[in-house]
């Protein structure tokens, strides 16, 4: 079901994480990002956009995580774009024979096991790093390119609607997931300095739509930003977050997201050992 959220855009939201899929109206069809994770939930997705008499112009994937870069035929043969990083990090996974079999068995730990449409995935059409835009027709849309949780994530600024589509950031029910740090240089900063690029833009935001998690009205927005900083200083200075999201204070079903934290702790420890002993 599709749930508007401000004039023009539209959120679909799956069962699966909580992720969300945006349609944005355009003059001759929609934009769609990050389309969502099951095949009857994208089909359905489709379904909607029929009755409503639209088709998908464009697509735009957030950032290089299965979950965000799948498609189904339903949805038509418009151009997926993604920042260049995203396309080069989606084209180097594809190249690998035994990477679409690797997502599955890890979806065989899930609920949504066998329903996930992997043949279309990843097929990102990269935007040069310059790009400003998204290049369709339709309300403009900024690209804010930054490397935090994986490489060429980027949020998206709907800027007459003052809608901010987050990646998988600023999320009411997950905390910052630093991404892999065996291959990232500086995961700590380069969190830091996305969430700092969003609050540059906060000020002109009154809706803000993350991967996974309940959209947030104008005042949810700055809120976030010092929540998600708070916890990436805490986790850096290995001190106890006191997140809401973590702990006995997380939603019934998310409990996983503690083991999240955890798994982030060590990694970093282990980490600080290795950059340590190698100065
Ligand atoms: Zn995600």
């Amino acid at each position: 079901m599709l749930r508007q959220v401000a004039e023009s855009v539209l959120v679909h939201e799956s069962e699966f994480v909580q992720s969300n899929a945006v349609v944005v109206q355009g003059r001759a069809g929609v934009l769609l990002i990050d389309p969502g994770v099951t095949g009857s939930e994208i089909d359905c997705l489709a379904n909607d956009l029929h009755e409503l008499g639209q088709t998908v112009v464009a697509g735009f994937s957030t950032h290089p995580d299965w979950d965000h870069v799948l498609w189904h035929a339903e949805l038509g043969e418009a151009p997926r774009y993604g920042t260049d990083r995203c396309a080069a990090a989606m084209r180097d996974l594809l190249s690998d024979a035994g990477a679409k079999a690797r997502i599955a068995d890890h979806l065989l730990e899930t609920e949504i096991t066998g329903q996930v449409p992997l043949d279309l995935l990843g097929l990102i059409t990269g935007l040069p790093a310059e790009t400003a835009r998204i290049p369709w027709d339709g309300p403009q849309v900024r690209i804010i390119e930054h490397q935090a949780h994986a490489p060429g994530h980027a949020a998206l600024l709907i800027e007459e609607r003052g809608v901010l589509v987050a990646g998988d950031m600023l999320s009411d029910v997950l905390i910052p997931m630093l991404g892999d740090l065996n291959s990232i240089n500086d995961p700590i900063e380069d969190y830091l300095a996305a969430l700092r690029l969003l609050e540059g833009v906060a000020g002109d935001v009154d809706v803000v739509v993350p991967g996974h998690g309940s959209v947030g009205g104008a005042d949810q927005v700055q809120a976030r930003i010092n929540q998600d900083r708070a916890y990436v200083h805490a986790l850096c200075d290995g001190r106890d977050p006191g997140d809401p999201r973590i702990g006995p204070s997380a939603k019934p079903g998310w409990e996983w997201v503690s083991d999240v934290h955890t798994g982030q702790l060590q990694s970093l420890a282990q980490r600080s050992e290795r950059v340590g002993t190698s100065r």
